[in-house]
């Protein structure tokens, strides 16, 4: 068959990947200049890894990329350690990572740890997310941790990464970040660019075309004259589909400070920023999960949040964001000089990067199979219970080319 794929992220790739194992004929068209979508990279001419344009890491529960990951043969490349993740709060920073780190973190009291600890279990095994979806995670989670714990730990991430739309948010969204995280993080060495990399190389190898620059802007441009037997659309669903019911995707926004020396000095990789009033949710030091040598001995801190599309940051240059956040960064390091110590910087910014689950969301899923016939979606608006992650997207990826063949 002729299969035409939209989009080079790790969908649509790894639905190239397995298409083309297959034998067919497949051709994928990005409308940016490099292949990967949210999960690509980039290097600087002094390191020897690529960073991604936003933070990230893989989970041991991540079973679909580890295995695609493997078999691609980068095995021995996929690193599991266990970086420090941290929440601020009240101006400090406090580790959150570990039962041990609870049982002696000063922001609760006794009770409330007992209760935190509890809770969080109870998710880890509750098995039904759709009893979940039924109540929204800002009624649920109180009566779940207790009023103090939610106020503290989940209230604040909540309201920063989803706004106003934080109040119809369901349980079963964060019932599947607590189910699938764990305490050791993975990272791939040379980055998660060696995995895109690989995929192209062996979508190139089987016969398959991957066009660069190349934005589809209408299904009937691309499949005039019935090029294709088959189109997969792997963008968010508004973008062929202007009046679908789903919420609008949320962007994100990810500042990367290449520094000269550690901002984050009691070596936290993750910190969740829970105090309101902060224009970021997290600041994330890459080089306290990753040795700096790999990036010429810069230290890296990424500096993210997630903002509706018509956000005024997404108009706004690097360097008045910039100018917002330092007093912000000034108040969790005050004694950083950024003046002595910042060597450049860089702003990742992109408008469908979280996509938004309201209260009985399964039942507003798009289906794979669009009004259109041949024409089919994957998206990541389509993985609900499970958040946005490389892992699903394999998983997608994998699915959407069984479905198609
Ligand atoms: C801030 C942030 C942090 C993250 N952290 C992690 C993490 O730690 N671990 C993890 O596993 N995952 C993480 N993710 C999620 C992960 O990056 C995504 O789930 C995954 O990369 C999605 O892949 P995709 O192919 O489905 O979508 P995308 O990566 O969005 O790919 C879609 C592709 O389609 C292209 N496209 C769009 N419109 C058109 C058009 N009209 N014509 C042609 N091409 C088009 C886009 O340019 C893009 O390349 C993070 C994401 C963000 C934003």
């Amino acid at each position: 068959m002729k299969i035409a794929i939209i989009g080079a992220g790790i969908t649509g790739l790894t639905a190239g990947y397995r298409l083309t194992s297959q034998k067919h004929q497949v051709t994928i068209f990005e409308k940016n200049d490099f292949a990967g979508g949210l999960a690509s990279g980039f290097k600087q001419k002094n390191w020897d890894w690529s960073l991604e344009f936003f933070y990230h890491h893989l989970f041991t529960t991540d079973q679909n990329a580890i295995k695609l990951i493997n078999e691609l043969g980068l095995g021995d490349q996929l690193k599991f350690s266990r970086p420090k993740t941290s929440i601020y709060y009240e101006d400090k920073i406090s580790r959150f990572d570990s039962p041990a780190s609870i049982l002696f973190s000063p922001l609760l009291n006794y009770p409330q740890k007992i209760r935190t600890g509890l809770a969080t279990i109870f998710l880890k095994v509750y098995p039904d997310w759709h009893s979940l979806e039924k109540i929204t995670a800002v009624k649920f989670l109180p009566k779940l941790y207790g009023r103090k714990a939610y106020q503290i730990l989940w209230k604040p991430l909540i309201k920063a990464k989803f706004g106003s739309f934080s109040d119809q948010i369901s349980a079963a969204w964060f019932w599947a970040r607590i189910k699938k995280r764990s305490f050791q993080l993975g990272y791939l060495d040379g980055g998660f660019q060696v995995l895109i990399d690989k995929l192209e190389e062996k979508i190139k190898e089987n016969g398959g075309k991957i066009y660069l620059n190349q934005e589809i802007a209408r299904i009937n441009d691309l499949n005039h004259n019935n090029k294709y037997d088959q189109i997969v659309l792997t963008v968010p669903t508004s973008i062929f589909s202007p009046k679908t019911k789903l919420p609008p995707m949320l962007g994100a926004l990810n500042m990367i400070l290449v520094l000269k020396e550690k901002f984050l000095i009691d070596n936290t990789y993750w910190l969740n920023i829970n105090d309101p009033g902060y224009p970021f949710v997290s600041v994330v030091e890459q080089t306290n999960f990753i040795d700096p040598k790999y990036y010429g001995g810069n230290h890296i801190l990424y500096v993210g949040g997630y903002y509706p599309a018509n956000h005024r940051f997404f108009k706004m240059t690097k360097e008045e964001i910039f100018k917002e956040f330092l007093p912000f960064l000034k108040k969790i390091n005050p004694d950083y000089n950024f003046k002595l110590k910042i060597e450049n910087f860089k702003l990742s910014s992109n408008k469908y990067a979280q996509p938004i689950t309201p209260t009985n969301y399964s039942r507003i899923i798009p289906p794979h199979q669009t009004s259109i016939p041949n024409v089919y979606l994957a998206n990541m608006q389509q993985i609900y219970p499970w958040d946005r992650g490389i892992n699903y997207a394999v998983e997608l990826g994998e699915k959407i080319a069984k479905f198609i063949e």
